[in-house]
């Protein structure tokens, strides 16, 4: 299970939220990013 930040306030929103509601439950952002899957695979090509 993968969860998500909130660029706006930082804070940790479950998956099983952000799939009822794409949306922070605690500021309201809409804009909302995976912390971990960043730096993995960047090697190819
Ligand atoms: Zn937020």
């Amino acid at each position: 299970m993968t969860n998500y930040n909130c660029l706006e306030c930082q804070k940790e929103v479950p998956f099983e939220t952000v799939k009822k509601r794409v949306r922070c439950p605690y500021c309201g952002s809409k804009i909302l990013y995976k912390p971990k899957i960043t730096q993995t695979v960047v090697d190819a090509v």
